[in-house]
């Protein structure tokens, strides 16, 4: 069934030549027991090698059932080596952290048996060499004889058809030789099994054929045996180790050195921790930016006002001039920088028609302010006295003149009633600290900050008197009514022709055009966010300014000033710019000074811009309405700063990746010289090279996984410790938060890492010389 035709085998190292086989031929019966006695050296194991497809031949031909290998490739050596050949060898090479069981189903698994049918020819190959008691144990837990019986067990498993068994009692005592030697003995009765051994006695006990070797030739056959003509042929069933057999594999190689495979684990999870804390902290950081941002930021309206800083502008005449200094003995007569970025806007019927249209989903609240006077009067002790809502310290600018346009604007703060009616803003923004929140246009409130602090001027200006740092009773604000008078029943004409104001009485505020304003609530700003968006102090609904110009419009002092070119109050002469103002302040201006477009949020917001920025296409730069939007300048700088640190940072804990990517080439790299004992078992077993790579990758991917779910884990554990610290000295509460998304990424790219940095080795492993692999102690 076996046949060797004039093979040749040299070994050369160096100069010198060895002729491990020189031109041997030989045939084997289906079933003897063939013992092959020489010296060491003579070439025993070359030829059990050559034959088992361990090894290549140089030349002749080695033909099994009439079948020449001349042909053959790897793959069908390793299926030649699987299917037909069982080994025994001297030193037993069982993989030692491996069961007993899962030794002798190696071979099996290599090609693919169901594991019922694996497991059951296990057991009965266990129970034949008599060790069914211990096929659970580890190897290290067997005697040699009990190794060696493992190894019979292995060989005889797969049901081979030629066993080679180099030395098999070389490392036994007499004793348990013998036992061995029945057990092989009676293995033979239904196969080819060619036995190496040192041992005459034995081999001429046991035995039915003597070969004797010397220097690579065969001096005598006792038996010899010539074909005639055997060419039953027969079939290769190829083998593929799983992955899962791969990964088991490694799984169990790696529970045996647990201390270094944690060290490797945690040395290369660095990187990624690393990685995950600097994510964690800038997604933190960033969810603390959006949420500030559409807390705060779209809180702050796109203010419109009548006079507006073109930025552009701005930044065009800032840049105009050029570095070095000008010639020749004339100066040019030039506006400053500052002045050239003041835009006037025009803002008429059109485009406030035009903000009307802006969609209530991107923004619900806009104010439309007035530039007007309110002629204000309070009953105080009994008495009336003129008061205002202003919030800054008047005592001065009042004794410095009598003229209203120099206090022009009526001050305090001005909320916005939401484009349904509704006051969502101050809802949104603000709590109710005493009171009510207003409902009417004619409801006021006082704006008090988080420390309940009232603007003190606010109230002097009320007509309250109070000192610095007093404290006020809430009922004593809240309920309190101001007479908003109109400019009719307010300024009377003097026969000059100029107006003044008349003397504050009881007649003016029962009159039947005066109106009541009423302060029905303090109000509190409900984080520290919205804080400042409306001045502390008095503020009152938008829409009432517009009922004010409405009913002063019409108004004698109003209908004089318009066709004066002298201030009809103190009869001084105008230029045509405070002309607008002195007009809008007595209620003759028709459209608003200031619209504030508050944004639903932070993202709706730059839907508002884009429609304001729609209105200034095509338009000259006259005709155009510039608009401040102070969140978008904040906001644009914050967000891309962010970016920036965090590239850098992952930038750093990057290099360390590589660095581990490294360490795991070189911890693989050992790993594979350690186990090249196994390598040679495992392709003895019939194991293709692209398995032995397997292995190795299966354990890199163990690894791999292993410091990426490590690395996770300790970056979201650092993520506490980082929270408590940043609290205490940043205020801000949970910024580190580890997404989960990137964990999983992480996690994946220490995998992938990983096994890139120990594929190389690993295919280093699967190329070693499975007969040299075997001969190494
Ligand atoms: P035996 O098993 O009879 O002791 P071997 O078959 O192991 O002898 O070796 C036969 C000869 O081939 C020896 O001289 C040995 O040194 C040589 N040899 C075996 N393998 C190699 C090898 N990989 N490289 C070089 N020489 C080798
Ligand atoms: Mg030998």
């Amino acid at each position: 069934m076996l046949d060797l035709k004039h093979v040749k085998k040299y070994y050369t190292v160096g100069e010198t030549t060895t002729k491990a086989l020189d031109d041997v031929s030989v045939s084997f019966r289906k079933k003897e027991f063939v013992s092959i006695l020489g010296p060491s050296g003579s070439g025993k194991t070359t030829l059990l090698n050559i034959i088992g497809g361990l090894d290549r031949y140089d030349s002749g031909d080695l033909v099994i059932n009439g079948k020449s290998t001349k042909t053959f490739q790897d793959k069908d050596w390793d299926a030649y080596r699987n299917n037909s050949i069982g080994f025994i060898f001297q030193s037993y090479n069982i993989i030692t952290h491996l069961s007993i069981i899962d030794n002798v189903t190696m071979g099996m698994t290599l090609s693919g048996v169901a594991s019922d049918v694996k497991d059951k020819k296990a057991k009965d190959a266990l129970i034949r060499v008599g060790l069914e008691k211990h096929m659970n144990k580890k190897p290290a837990q067997l005697s040699g004889g009990q190794l060696q019986r493992v190894a019979i067990a292995r060989a005889l498993a797969n049901d081979p058809d030629i066993l080679l068994a180099d030395e098999p009692t070389g490392a036994l005592d007499t004793q348990t030789s013998r036992e061995i030697m029945d057990l092989i003995k009676d293995l033979a009765k239904d196969r080819l099994v060619i036995m190496v051994t040192h041992n005459p006695e034995l081999a001429e006990e046991y035995s039915d054929r003597i070969i004797k070797f010397h220097d690579g030739k065969i001096i005598d056959d006792s038996e010899p045996y010539t074909n005639e003509g055997d060419d039953s042929g027969f079939a290769l069933n190829r083998t593929k180790m799983s992955f899962w057999t791969a990964l088991r594999l490694s799984f169990t190689n790696i529970r045996t050195k647990k201390g270094r495979t944690f060290l490797t684990m945690f040395a290369s999870s660095i990187g990624i921790i690393g990685i995950g804390i600097v994510l964690a902290l800038s997604n933190g950081f960033q969810k603390q930016i959006d949420s500030t941002q559409s807390e705060t930021l779209s809180q702050f309206p796109v203010t419109i006002s009548r006079v507006g800083l073109d930025s552009q502008a701005a930044i065009q005449s800032a840049q105009t001039g050029k570095n070095n200094f000008a010639d020749g003995s004339k100066v040019t007569a030039k506006k400053s920088a500052q002045e050239s970025a003041q835009h006037v806007n025009k803002l008429d019927q059109d485009y406030v028609d035009f903000v009307k249209d802006i969609k209530k989903s991107a923004a619900k609240n806009i104010a439309y302010t007035y530039t007007t006077g309110f002629n204000l009067i309070r009953q105080v002790n009994g008495k009336y006295q003129s008061v205002t809502f202003s919030n800054q310290d008047q005592s001065q600018s009042q004794t410095a003149s009598m003229d209203p346009s120099s206090t022009m604007g009526v001050g305090g703060a001005v909320y916005p009633t939401d484009r349904n009616g509704k006051m969502s803003f101050l809802k949104e923004n603000y709590k109710v600290l005493a009171g009510a929140y207003p409902t009417k246009k004619t409801d006021i409130v006082l704006i008090a900050d988080q420390h309940n602090n009232v603007n003190i001027n606010a109230l002097k200006n009320l007509g309250f008197d109070v000192k610095n740092n007093q404290q006020l009773k809430t009922s004593k604000l809240v309920g309190t009514t101001v007479k908003l008078i109109s400019n009719d029943d307010y300024y009377q004409q003097l026969p000059t022709g100029n107006f003044i104001p008349q003397q504050v009485s009881a007649k003016m505020a029962d009159s039947s055009k005066t109106k009541t304003l009423r302060i029905t609530g303090i109000l509190r700003t409900k984080s520290k966010n919205s804080d400042g968006l409306l001045s502390n102090g008095v503020a009152y609904n938008d829409r009432l300014t517009k009922d004010v110009v409405d009913q002063n419009k019409n108004s004698a002092i109003a209908k004089a000033q318009a066709t004066s070119d002298k201030n009809v109050i103190t009869g001084a002469a105008i230029k045509s710019a405070d002309r607008a103002n002195l007009l809008a302040y007595m209620g003759a201006a028709s459209v608003p000074s200031t619209i504030q477009i508050y944004p639903n949020s932070f993202k709706q917001k730059d839907k508002v811009t884009n429609y304001l920025d729609k209105f200034n296409k095509g338009k000259s730069s006259e005709d155009k309405v510039v608009y401040n939007d102070l969140a978008g300048n904040i906001s644009s700088l914050t967000g891309g700063l962010m970016d920036a640190i965090t590239y850098v940072l992952i930038g750093f804990a990057a290099i360390s990746l590589v660095t581990s990517m490294i360490m795991i080439a070189i911890i693989t790299y050992t790993s594979v010289l350690e186990r090249t004992k196994e390598i040679g078992v495992l392709k003895a077993l019939g194991a293709r090279k692209k398995d032995i790579t397997r292995v190795f990758d299966a354990e890199t991917t163990i690894l791999g996984v292993g410091s990426g779910v490590l690395g996770v884990v300790i970056a979201w554990l650092l993520t506490f410790p980082a929270n408590v610290i940043l609290e205490r000295v940043t205020d801000l509460s949970n910024v580190a938060q580890l997404n989960p998304l990137h964990a999983i990424l992480l996690v994946i790219i220490s995998t992938v890492l990983t096994v890139l940095g120990g594929h190389i080795p690993a295919r280093i492993g699967s190329k070693k010389d499975a007969a040299i692999a075997l001969r190494s102690e």
